[in-house]
């Protein structure tokens, strides 16, 4: 009689508070279904008190990769064993590769707001982009517009100044694009929204269940010459995008920087590609539930 084979299972999961929104889970477990790896993916709502004997855990446990999602992206990095040049740049790590005892952080949001960017880029020559928000997602859309585009100017508004221009001092070391921060107040929204090619909305306002909310009053005056980006994903057309897609402009959901994201996590954890084609079908109908 032949023996019972029983193959390992590699373990995976994202670690935030909360985390119960997240479809990472879906995404990963899709992939390694369609491509029969046997790993696991799940989600682990885990407190901030608990955050370093969390990371101690999955250590002991062998997990060979961890997410990471609001609000720690930035307070897990002195927990790590070490970073790459990117993450410490940003300031903030999403992604995780666990070898050997330790802990190593990386940014894939970089790689998820460059792809969602390049089929606009021609455009992007000597313009002036706006981004909402100064958070940690802020932080990796704020290098790859200095990285990877050629803007002249980069604007940072957010409801809490500080952090605006916190990010702005990080920055400035990296580049030479002008780099700034805007009040949050309507007039200059206004006006930066008129002066802007390229506008990102990287902050949760207009995420489910608040569907109807935007960063801008109704009677902003989008253009056919814009590009509105949401990083939010759940609804795929936030009530920004619907109004801005109603002027003509031209419109990027977060899925995109979701699926691109996560497919530079999975590729740093196992060395392979994902089938983005058939992983996107997957994602797109969870989201129109
Ligand atoms: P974060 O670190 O908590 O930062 C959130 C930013 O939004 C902060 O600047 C915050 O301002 C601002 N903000 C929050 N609520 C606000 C409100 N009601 N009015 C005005 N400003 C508000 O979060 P994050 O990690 O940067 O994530 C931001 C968004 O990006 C979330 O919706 C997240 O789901 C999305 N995201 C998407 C992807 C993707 O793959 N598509 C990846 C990462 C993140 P204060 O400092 O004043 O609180």
């Amino acid at each position: 009689m032949k023996p019972n084979v029983i193959q390992r299972t590699t373990l995976f999961g994202i670690i935030g508070h909360p985390v119960g929104h997240s479809l990472s889970p879906l995404l990963h477990n899709t992939t390694y279904k369609a491509l029969g790896l046997h790993c696991n993916y799940k989600a682990f709502d885990v407190e901030l008190t608990s955050l370093g004997a969390a990371l101690r855990n999955f250590k002991a446990l062998d997990f060979s990769g961890l997410n990471v999602t609001i609000p720690y992206k930035e307070i897990i990095m002195p927990l790590l064993d070490g970073f790459d040049d990117k993450a410490r740049d940003i300031g903030a790590v999403n992604t995780i590769v666990m070898k050997e005892g330790k802990a190593i952080g990386y940014n894939t949001d970089v790689a998820g707001v460059m792809k969602s960017l390049e089929p606009y880029a021609d455009g992007f020559e000597g313009k002036h982009a706006l981004v909402i928000g100064a958070g940690g997602a802020a932080r990796a859309v704020v290098y790859a517009l200095i990285k990877y585009f050629d803007l002249a100017t980069i604007t940072i508004t957010s409801r809490t100044q500080q952090r605006a221009q916190y990010l702005v001092q990080s920055f400035k070391p990296f580049t030479t694009t002008t780099v700034r921060t805007l009040s949050f107040l309507k007039p200059a929204l206004n006006e930066a929204v008129e002066e802007a090619s390229l506008i990102i909305n990287a902050t949760p306002i207009g995420m489910f269940p608040n569907v109807n909310a935007s960063p801008f009053h109704t009677d902003i005056a989008f253009r056919k010459d814009h590009i509105v980006m949401d990083l939010i994903y759940h609804p795929l057309q936030t009530a920004l995008l619907k109004n801005a897609h109603k002027a003509g402009a031209r419109t990027i959901s977060g899925l995109e920087m979701f699926l691109h994201q996560g497919a530079q996590a999975f590729e740093l954890w196992t060395g392979e590609t994902m089938p983005l084609p058939k992983v996107r079908k997957v994602i797109e109908k969870a989201l129109q539930k």
